[in-house]
């Protein structure tokens, strides 16, 4: 079969590889139909991102079901389905916790579309292999356009678990958001407004991503970061940037909570420990556990309230994936007829 290949900086190719096949009764056959790019991606593509080898590209993908086991009860062949990019069994204590990123049952951090020890292929694929079918795989209904939720596998969860679950313990809360480039940030707002948020603010981000954080309903502070934006009890640092960072976290009010979805590659990364001691927030850094969350916003999709695809900024066709990717510069989604 055919899969694109990150070979390196602004270089992908179409290159042969191995059928996948099923290895277990419990396990899926599945053929990419809309692929998205993560944010994650395109720092890869500018070459902002440590990677030594060539690797399988693609983690965000809605797919139709090619092949099941005699075990698997959840789909069958024929089935549109959005495919987490975490690889998780949903059975063992940590994936029942919630924590799907970090099942107890395969490696550390095993994801498709990325070098990250075992190779689970990548979306830009004619097929790829569900190890935990039913625990992995999420229904696609008839009525949500496949490319609409193409991100749902992973940008979309990293977005919702901002400020979905602050909401519901916060209704109606005011939400900041130090942002760059990264699409995860407009997610985050319209997923705030649709979750009820009295607004959204946005601190910093390119003048693309504030156009498009205008379209979708934010209100607009300063491109560059200050000191403080102000006093939120719920905060986002989708910024990449430790200025933003920063800001992020002297803008939480006292027993806020602060989000950062941002990767901060070197070894240590400065934050005003003091000011958030002494007035005393929550700071989650991690990955996102994709899986949990992929029902609830096809549910907020299926019911309008969500338009993922007002986010995505660039489209292409299967046949154009090595350009495309190499040249994106905001979220681009592939797709190709089923
Ligand atoms: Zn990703
Ligand atoms: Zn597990």
């Amino acid at each position: 079969m055919r899969e694109l290949a990150f070979i390196g900086k602004g270089h992908l190719e179409w290159r042969d590889a191995d059928e996948p096949r099923l290895q277990g009764d419990g396990e899926a056959l599945v053929r990419p139909l809309s692929v998205a790019t993560c944010d994650l991606d395109r720092l890869l593509v500018a070459g902002l991102a440590p990677v030594s080898e060539p690797f399988p590209f693609g983690h965000e993908c809605v797919a139709e079901v090619l092949d099941v086991g005699d075990a698997v009860e959840s789909v069958r062949p024929g089935d549109i389905v959005s495919v987490p990019f975490q690889i998780s069994c949903g059975e063992c204590e940590t994936c029942r916790r919630g924590y799907t990123g970090n099942c107890e049952r395969v490696e550390r951090m095993a994801m498709y579309g990325l070098p990250m020890g075992t190779n689970y292929g990548g979306f830009l694929s004619d097929a790829a292999r569900v190890p935990f079918a039913d625990a992995m795989l999420v229904p696609v209904p008839g009525d949500v356009a496949p490319a609409s939720v193409a991100s749902l596998s992973d940008n979309i969860p990293d977005a919702w678990r901002t400020v979905g679950p602050h909401l519901d313990e916060r209704p109606g809360s005011p939400v900041l958001i130090a942002a760059s480039g990264a699409s995860i940030a407009l997610y985050a707002v319209s997923i705030a407004l649709a979750l009820g948020a009295e607004r959204v603010d946005m601190v910093g981000g390119s003048s693309y991503l504030r156009d498009r954080a205008d379209s979708v309903g934010a209100n607009l502070l300063d491109t560059d970061f200050p000191k403080r934006a102000g006093h939120y009890p719920i905060v986002v640092d989708a910024s990449g940037d430790v200025d933003g960072l920063a800001c992020a976290l002297r803008s939480t009010e006292p027993e806020g909570i602060c989000t950062s979805i941002g990767i901060y590659f070197a070894d240590t990364t400065p934050v005003p420990l003091l000011e958030m001691y002494t007035k005393g927030i929550r700071f989650h850094t991690g990955r996102v556990h994709a899986r949990p969350a992929m029902e609830p916003l096809m549910e907020l999709v299926r019911a309008g309230k969500f338009k993922p695809e007002l986010v995505t900024g660039e489209t292409a066709d299967w046949e154009d994936a090595p350009e495309a990717v190499a040249g994106h510069r905001s979220k681009l989604v592939i797709s190709r007829d089923h």
